[in-house]
């Protein structure tokens, strides 16, 4: 071999062992990678760990602070709303009745045609819209003036026989953010939740706002009760089956509400109602305890949101904000490896991924997990391999599976504040043998993320058996009630014309 020839060779195995050094290298950075994100994900599971004795410490915090905030104004985070709902639909009411609801994402509007007996109730024209969002932030002049329009154009598409010439329509106003009642007819508002941000409202009589914005359309309609979301649907879940106590909505955002004792609300001394009970709204979105497993992320989303420190339990279980857990747990993950590729800016855009994504890509039953591609590649990460999809799914599970669980928690508290989950409440103890007679208990469960979103419901049921155990839990019955807010809202307008 002359010179030129043996440089020539030196210099290609040269090369050659640079090349292989540097695949080698990669593949290291790429374990190392790897191993960075797994331990993100590692970390994230033991933040959001429920095992069932932290869900208990939870149930007891949510009786708890149940009983401070009916035992004094500003007692607790939780408000205790008064509602002055104190008598629920029989199912003999008679009549057409209408709703609109304004919800966290949607509002609805429809009407009701009753006919004297539980089985004759026919629920008509509903119809659902997304709130467009510039309202959200505007006057409420435009917010009431809009709602206003929508309820005209509903009533224009009737027919004449839904309502006779001259007679007044009667509205149930369907309103899903806190309210303080003077009447079941009138309320303040107390504050925005959510992401709305109109604050010269606050304060302001919102079945006044609604009736004036009808008034200024000329319409023939009278605005007859201010319902909370929870209590139409507790109204609703009463009018089929008598034993519903307790509502929770998981929408948008979440809250409960439940039949309490007029003389255990302390705060209200002298209430006095013929049944002897009234609804209470929890506003429960608000709770908060040391026993929440709180994680970096959720710390930070509270902090850059529109209302920090306000509305923890719902920064946690709720559908306006598991996306964009979600989002801020991939977002890390982007940034400290190179599994998602190229970084994209459109996932570091806050509340872009949203809940029903993530369900999607949670429940994603094909074997490549397309879905779970198509929804990464709307957010500007395309290509990713199937293992790192994989990743993401894990990702949403355990976001999810607190979620449910917690919520659970929150249901279970509720009946332990009422006596109802086996235990007699948390002031007195209770025999096993009391515990057989323990009353058939139904709680009412709506909105959008419990209705469409399976995993969620499903570790929520799974997480009650558990807390309550199989022997009460056979007690407890969970009804999902469908548009139950707005339908149960015009029942109980119905129910307090008769
Ligand atoms: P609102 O909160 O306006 O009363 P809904 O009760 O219908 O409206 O809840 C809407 C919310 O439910 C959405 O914002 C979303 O967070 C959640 N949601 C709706 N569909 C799904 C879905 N398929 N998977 C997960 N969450 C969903
Ligand atoms: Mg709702």
């Amino acid at each position: 071999m002359g010179k030129v020839a043996v440089a020539f060779a030196a210099a290609a195995v040269v090369a050659a062992c640079s090349v292989a050094a540097v695949m080698v290298r990669r593949r290291v950075r790429s374990r190392r990678k790897w191993r960075t994100v797994v331990e993100i994900l590692k970390e994230l599971e033991e933040g959001c760990n429920t095992p069932v004795g932290r869900l208990r410490q939870v149930v007891d915090a949510m009786a708890v602070e149940m009983h401070a905030g009916l035992a004094s104004e500003g007692g607790s985070k939780l408000k205790m709303l008064l509602t002055f709902v104190h008598d629920l639909p029989k199912g003999t009411e008679k009549g057409t009745y209408y709703a609109l609801h304004l919800g966290g994402s949607y509002f609805r509007i429809l009407r009701v045609h009753l006919g004297g007996e539980r089985s004759y109730l026919d629920v008509q024209d509903v119809e659902r819209h997304p709130i467009p969002s510039h309202l959200m932030n505007s006057t409420s002049e435009i917010l009431f003036n809009f709602l206003a329009f929508s309820m005209e154009r509903f009533i224009e598409k009737e027919g004449n026989g839904s309502n006779s010439q001259g007679v007044k329509r009667e509205l149930a106003f369907t309103f899903s953010f806190p309210v303080k009642h003077s009447s079941i007819t009138s309320g303040v508002l107390i504050k925005w939740t959510k992401g709305f941000e109109i604050s010269e409202m606050v304060g302001k009589d919102i079945a006044e706002c609604l009736q004036g914005a009808l008034n200024r359309r000329g319409l023939d309609m009278h605005v007859a009760a201010l319902v909370n979301d929870t209590v139409g649907a507790l109204s609703l879940g009463y009018y089929h089956d008598p034993d519903t106590v307790v509502a929770v909505v998981f929408g948008t955002g979440s809250n409960a509400c439940y039949l309490e004792r007029t003389d255990a609300i302390i705060k209200s001394q002298g209430l006095l109602t013929t049944s002897g009970s009234m609804v209470v709204n929890m506003e429960w979105g608000n709770f908060w305890s040391s026993h929440l497993p709180r994680t970096s992320y959720d710390i930070d989303l509270d902090a850059e949101s529109s209302n920090p420190n306000d509305m923890g339990f719902e920064k946690m279980i709720s559908g306006m904000y598991l996306g964009e857990i979600v989002r801020r747990v991939i977002l890390r993950m982007s940034q400290e490896s190179d599994i998602f590729g190229p970084s994209s800016s459109l996932l570091s855009e806050p509340y872009v991924l949203r809940t029903n994504s993530v369900s999607a890509m949670h429940e994603d039953e094909t074997l490549e997990l397309q879905e779970v591609a198509r929804i990464l590649k709307d957010l500007g990460v395309s290509e990713v391999p199937l293992k790192v999809r994989k990743l993401v799914v894990k990702v949403c599970d355990v976001v999810t599976r607190r979620a449910g669980r917690l919520a659970a928690a929150g249901i279970a508290g509720i009946l332990k504040k009422i006596g109802r989950d086996g235990s007699g409440g948390i002031t007195s103890g209770r025999s096993r043998s009391e515990i057989q007679m323990q009353k058939r208990t139904v709680v009412a469960v709506e909105g959008g993320l419990y209705m469409n979103y399976t995993m969620f419901r499903e570790y929520m049921e799974e997480a009650l058996v558990e807390i309550l155990g199989e022997e009460v839990s056979r007690y407890v019955v969970v009804k999902a009630m469908e548009d139950g807010s707005s339908i149960g809202s015009a029942l109980l307008v119905a129910s307090l014309q008769s």
